[in-house]
């Protein structure tokens, strides 16, 4: 669905946007990547932005070997940085119903970061439940599952460099 190339060129736009918009920071960014799935694609851009960054992460419950979401969210791993008064970017692989995005928003706000920002790879704006503030978006995606560059299908697929549909 999407090369390798075209995801590297977006990285680095997006990168070239953080950097700009994150110039005046007071301590590093905090780059909150959510597992598994985004690790690529927060990875790659910690390579491309010039301003200082913190990484932590957070996991949630997945949907397993199933391609559908289950619709509850789960805190698997949480925040073990203080973000408290500290400028965070959740960094997301995909957002599809936008409910684990929200659930997650939620609870990092609850700590009182200095600002909190979203940033995701792919966005399946037709299937959204809940609407959310999306600040840096790299491609929207048609209905389909999709797998590569950090996404998995039961574990498998992350590795590949590009983003391909999955054949049933
Ligand atoms: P949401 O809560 O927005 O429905 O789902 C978000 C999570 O579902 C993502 O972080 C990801 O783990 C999973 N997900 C949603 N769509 C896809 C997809 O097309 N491919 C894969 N591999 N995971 C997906």
């Amino acid at each position: 669905m999407i090369s390798a190339d075209a995801i590297q060129r977006r990285v680095r736009e997006i990168a070239e946007q953080i950097s700009r918009d994150y110039q005046s920071l007071e301590r590093p960014l905090i780059l909150l990547s959510v597992l598994k799935g985004s690790v690529c694609f927060a990875t790659d851009l910690s390579r491309y932005v010039t301003v200082p960054v913190n990484f932590d992460y957070v996991a949630v419950s997945s949907y397993g070997a199933g391609t559908q979401s289950s619709g509850h969210v789960q805190l698997l791993k949480d925040l073990t940085m203080d973000v408290g008064g500290r400028d965070v970017l959740m960094v997301e692989d995909i957002i599809d119903t936008g409910l684990t995005t929200s659930f997650l928003f939620d609870h990092v706000q609850r700590h009182q970061p200095k600002s909190l920002k979203l940033c995701v790879l792919l966005n399946k704006e037709e299937r959204r439940i809940t609407p959310v503030p999306i600040a840096y978006k790299g491609f929207d995606i048609p209905n389909q599952f999709v797998v590569g560059y950090g996404l998995d299908f039961d574990e498998l697929y992350r590795n590949l460099t590009a983003v391909h549909i999955l054949e049933p």
